[in-house]
C-alpha cells in the first residue's frame, strides 16, 4: 500500500485532555469509518485541560493496551501535541514512547525564537523522535524570516502539520518549502464526528503539486 491509500487521522484529542470521547470510543468509531490509522495527540498544558507529567504513564498504558486488543482491525499511535506557551521545559518529553510529538503556538508567540530554539535543542536532543508543529501558523513571523524558519525545519526534518481545523494556506511562507519537507496531516478532532477529516491537508497538498506520498508513516 502506497501511503497516499492510507485513511490516516494524525491529530486526535480524547478525553484525557479536552476531547468528549475516549479513545476507545474513538477507536471504535474510527473502524466503523474505515480508518486505517489513527495518532491521538493529547494536550500537555497547563491551560486546558490536559494530560500531566502525573498521568502520562496511564495515558501511554491506556492507548498502548488499545493498540493490542484491536491491531488486527486499525494502527494506533501514541502523540502528544504540547502547549509552548504553558509549558516551559519539555526535554523530560523525549524520554517517553511517543510516535508524534506536536509543538503548539511557537510561531504566534512573542518569545517564539526562544521557543524554536528549544524546539531545534529538544529535536537535536532526540534526532529519532518525529518532532512538528501543531496547525504550523508562521502569520505572526515577518516576511523575512520565513527563510530562515524554513531552513531549520528542513536541516532538523521537523515535520509541518496541516490541519483541517485551522487553514492558513494561503500564509506565503508556504512557498519557502521544497521537496524535503515532510507533512503530517490531522483533524484535530474533538469529538467523533470530526475524525477522520484530513480533507484540508490533502486538497492543500493536491492544490500545491506535491504528493501525498510525502505525508510521514509512524
Ligand atoms: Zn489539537
Amino acid at each position: 500500500m502506497t501511503s497516499s491509500e492510507i485513511r490516516r487521522d494524525f491529530h486526535v484529542h480524547t478525553n484525557f485532555s479536552d476531547g468528549y470521547s475516549s479513545p476507545e470510543e474513538l477507536i471504535k468509531f474510527g473502524i466503523e469509518k474505515n480508518i486505517e490509522q489513527i495518532c491521538f495527540t493529547d494536550h500537555y498544558s497547563f491551560f486546558k485541560p490536559a494530560i500531566t507529567d502525573e498521568n502520562f504513564n496511564l495515558y501511554l498504558d491506556t492507548i498502548q493496551n488499545l493498540k493490542k486488543k484491536y491491531s488486527k482491525k486499525i494502527q494506533i499511535f501514541i502523540g502528544i501535541e504540547v502547549d509552548t506557551s504553558s509549558i516551559e521545559d519539555f526535554d523530560h518529553l523525549g524520554h517517553y514512547p511517543w510516535d508524534l510529538i506536536l509543538f503548539e503556538y511557537v510561531f504566534g508567540l512573542p518569545n517564539w525564537y526562544e521557543i524554536f530554539s528549544k524546539v531545534k535543542r529538544f529535536t537535536s536532543k532526540f534526532p529519532s523522535k518525529n518532532v512538528g508543529f501543531a496547525h504550523t501558523r508562521f502569520s505572526r513571523l515577518t516576511h523575512a524570516k520565513f527563510e530562515e524558519v524554513m531552513n531549520v525545519i528542513q536541516q532538523y526534518g521537523l515535520i509541518i502539520e496541516l490541519n483541517t481545523g485551522y487553514q492558513n494556506y494561503l500564509d506565503p511562507w508556504f512557498n519557502y518549502m521544497d521537496d524535503q519537507n515532510k507533512f503530517s496531516v490531522g483533524s484535530d478532532a474533538h469529538s467523533l464526528e470530526q475524525l477522520g477529516n484530513i480533507n484540508g491537508g490533502i486538497s492543500f497538498l493536491k492544490r500545491r503539486n506535491i504528493s501525498i506520498d510525502r505525508i510521514i508513516e509512524l
